[in-house]
């Protein structure tokens, strides 16, 4: 990975970045992105689409809903240049892959452009239930081993993001998308304020202030990125392996969101959760709780969040806490 920063706006002088010197000239631009249902992918292909056009240029956009159901696999092909005829990118073409999910980038990655294409992940890793070898607590997950590093080595430009952390950290995880427009903002030549406006179209009122922080965060962390080589090298070192690590499982329930319909307690496997006095679900029996998901993809209000946290992770920050300083 090389390059230099980009500008912030508009009229950036040619930088030596292969990011920066992606643009739409004779050959359209090839931009895939991908994902799974719930993470907001299509909204990234929209905002793209819609600032292409307004920027004077054609769009050609494509899409796939993963069965229309939250967790399904959903990508969408937007191409955008002086003239464009057909609406997909073939394989090894794509000049950006945007992976909203760790593993949906990796399946992706053979349609993007070899030498020269730029990948721009999440480390998220949204573990479907059939990855759950057994129904055990804290059991492997057959899931993607690949690191970030491993994968950032085989790309012409890559960056392993932690979107999902950064948009909540801003509190708001489904702001993780935008963080990844941001970025993917620093590899094209559209003023950075266009992109606010166009994002801002796309997200509810009250949500404008957290999604254009969350957009702002992830095009500085790419452009800081891109200043300090080293430092994506680290980053991406650093970034939570997608291996077998020993997991915890939290759940959030967001009392608020909970319409009481019972489905999740329904299908849950281990039969952990239930309807509290308040007819609010609520984790039960924490303990059983194996991750599956299935709660937070049938919960017809997201008002479930799965998270799996890395045990071996959590456990190195702790003693680096520790440590003399
Ligand atoms: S499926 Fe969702 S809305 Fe229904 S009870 Fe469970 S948490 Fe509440
Ligand atoms: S509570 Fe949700 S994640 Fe946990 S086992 Fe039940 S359905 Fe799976």
């Amino acid at each position: 990975m090389s390059g230099s920063p980009n500008s912030a706006s508009e009229a950036a002088p040619a930088p030596a970045s292969p990011a920066a010197a992606v643009e739409p000239s004779a050959e359209p631009l090839n931009v895939l992105i991908v994902g799974v249902g719930g993470q907001g992918v299509i909204m990234v292909s929209k905002v793209l689409a819609l600032l292409a056009q307004a920027q004077g240029f054609q769009v050609k956009q494509s899409e796939v809903h993963g069965m229309a159901k939250r967790g399904g696999a959903v990508f969408s092909h937007v191409r955008f240049g002086r003239q464009v005829w057909s609406p997909t990118i073939p394989k090894g073409e794509a000049d950006i892959l945007i992976a909203l999910e760790w593993a949906e980038g990796l399946r992706w990655l053979p349609y993007l452009k070899p030498e020269t294409g730029i990948f721009i992940c999440d480390t998220k890793r949204i573990v479907p239930p059939f990855a759950c070898l057994n129904r055990r607590p804290g059991a492997p997950l057959r899931y993607s081993r690949e690191t970030p590093a491993d994968v950032i080595s085989q790309v012409g430009e890559g960056y392993a993001i932690d979107a999902t952390q950064m948009a909540e950290e801003l509190g708001n995880e489904r702001a993780a998308n935008v963080v990844l427009l941001g970025a993917l903002s620093t590899a094209l030549r559209f003023p950075a304020a266009d992109w606010e406006q166009t994002v801002a179209k796309f997200v509810p009122k009250k949500t404008v202030s957290v999604n254009l922080d969350a957009f702002r965060r992830g095009r500085a962390w790419i452009e800081e990125a891109r200043v300090v080589t080293p430092a994506v090298e680290s980053r991406a070192a650093e970034a939570p392996a997608p291996a077998d690590p020993a997991y915890r499982v939290r759940l959030d329930i967001v009392a608020a969101w909970c319409k009481s319909c019972d489905i999740c307690v329904k299908i849950c496997p281990e039969r952990c959760l239930r309807l509290n006095a308040e007819r609010i679900a609520e984790l039960a029996e924490p303990e059983k709780c194996t991750g599956c998901r299935l709660c937070e993809w049938l919960c017809p209000d997201f008002a479930i969040r799965v998270h799996l946290e890395d045990i071996s992770a959590m456990a190195a920050d702790a003693a680096s806490e520790g440590a003399p300083r």
